[in-house]
C-alpha cells in the first residue's frame, strides 16, 4: 500500500493507473474506524471481481467547505498513523490524503455543481446544515476530477450524502458507478461515527436510543404512528428530526401511509448530545435481515 501526500507523488501515481486511477474509491475524512474498514474491504473486493487495476483507493481529507461550524472543523479528529494501518489491514492499495491546494487547485477550479433535489428543501441535512452540501457535491466534484475512479462507495449511515452522490454523477455524466455501504454498529447497535468519540459516557449510554427508534418504528402500523414512536423513544434526547420519507427522493409520504405500502421508504434520525450532532436511518419497514430487529 502507498500514500500520497504531495502533488509531485500524485502526478506519477496518475501517470500509472489511466484511466481510472481513482480504482473503487472510498472517500473519508479520517479518523477511520470499523464502518470505514466495511467499505474499504468491499471497495477491495468490488476491484478485484472486476478486474479494475487500481484498486480501492482511499482519500483522507478533511474538507473545510462542509463544516458549517468551524469548531467542528477544528476539533475533527486528525489521525492518519491509525488511519493508514486500517486502511492496509482492510484491503486498500493506496491512500490520498491530498493538501488543500490539491484539492481546490487555484484559479483551475470549475464552478460548483448545482445541488440535486434530494440535497434542498428536504428539511434534513441541507436545513440543519446550511451549506454542507454545497460544500460536499463539491469536494466530490473535486476529487472525481483529480482522481477519476470506476467506482465509488458511500456509507448509507449518511443516506442524505449517498443519494446527494448519486444524483451528483448522473448530472454531470460521470462514468462512475456509486454504490451504497450497509452501517456498521456498535454492541449497542449505535452507528459507528468519528464523533461518538466526542460523547461523554451518560451521553453514550443515552444515544441508544437512536437505533432502539429505528426499531421502535418497525412495529407500527402507520407513517405518522411510527414517527410518533421514534419521537417518544429518542424523548430525551434533542431531537433534530425523526421523520420518514420516500426512499429514493426524501420527499415526505401522507401520515397515514401503511406499513405494507408499496413505495420504497426510510426512517432517517438526526439527534444532538450536548455539541455532537449523531445521525442514523433504516428502511421503514425493517428487511428480515436487519440487526436492528433483534433489539
Ligand atoms: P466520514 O466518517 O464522514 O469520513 O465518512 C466517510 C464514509 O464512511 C462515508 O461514506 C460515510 O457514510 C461512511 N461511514 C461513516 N460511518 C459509517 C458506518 N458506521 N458504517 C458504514 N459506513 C460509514
Amino acid at each position: 500500500m502507498r500514500t500520497i501526500r504531495s502533488a509531485e507523488q500524485l502526478t506519477g501515481y496518475l501517470q500509472q493507473y489511466q484511466p481510472h486511477p481513482g480504482g473503487v474509491l472510498v472517500p473519508t475524512m479520517g479518523a477511520l474506524h470499523q464502518g470505514h474498514e466495511a467499505l474499504i474491504r468491499q471497495a477491495a473486493h468490488y476491484a478485484q471481481q472486476h478486474n479494475i487495476p487500481a484498486g480501492c483507493v482511499v482519500t483522507i481529507f478533511v474538507n473545510p467547505t462542509q463544516f458549517n461550524e468551524p469548531q467542528d472543523y477544528q476539533r475533527y479528529p486528525r489521525t492518519l498513523e491509525q488511519d493508514t494501518i486500517r486502511c492496509q489491514n482492510a484491503g486498500a492499495k493506496t491512500i490520498v490524503a491530498p493538501t488543500i491546494e490539491m484539492v481546490y487547485p487555484k484559479g483551475l477550479d470549475a464552478p460548483a455543481p448545482t445541488l440535486p433535489a434530494v440535497a434542498k428543501d428536504k428539511g434534513l441535512e441541507d436545513q440543519y446544515r446550511p451549506g454542507h452540501f454545497q460544500g460536499v457535491a463539491k469536494v466530490l466534484q473535486n476529487l472525481f476530477t483529480m482522481l477519476p475512479p470506476t467506482a465509488a462507495i458511500f456509507g448509507e449511515k449518511d443516506y442524505q450524502q449517498l443519494l446527494l452522490a448519486q444524483a451528483l454523477v448522473r448530472q454531470l455524466n460521470l462514468p462512475i458507478e456509486i454504490l451504497p455501504g450497509p452501517t456498521v454498529r456498535d454492541h449497542d447497535a449505535l452507528a459507528l461515527s468519528s464523533r461518538n468519540r466526542f460523547l461523554s459516557g451518560q451521553q453514550r449510554l443515552a444515544a441508544s436510543a437512536i437505533p432502539q427508534a429505528l426499531r421502535n418504528a418497525h412495529d407500527q402500523p402507520t407513517i405518522a404512528r411510527a414517527q410518533a414512536a421514534m419521537h417518544d423513544t429518542l424523548a430525551h434526547l434533542s431531537i433534530e428530526y425523526a421523520t420518514i420519507r420516500h426512499a429514493h427522493t426524501l420527499e415526505t409520504l401522507p401520515p397515514d401511509t401503511p406499513q405494507d405500502a408499496t413505495c420504497p421508504r426510510r426512517a432517517i434520525i438526526a439527534c444532538r448530545l450536548g455539541d455532537t450532532r449523531l445521525l442514523d436511518n433504516a428502511p421503514w419497514p425493517l428487511p428480515p435481515d436487519s440487526p436492528l430487529r433483534n433489539l
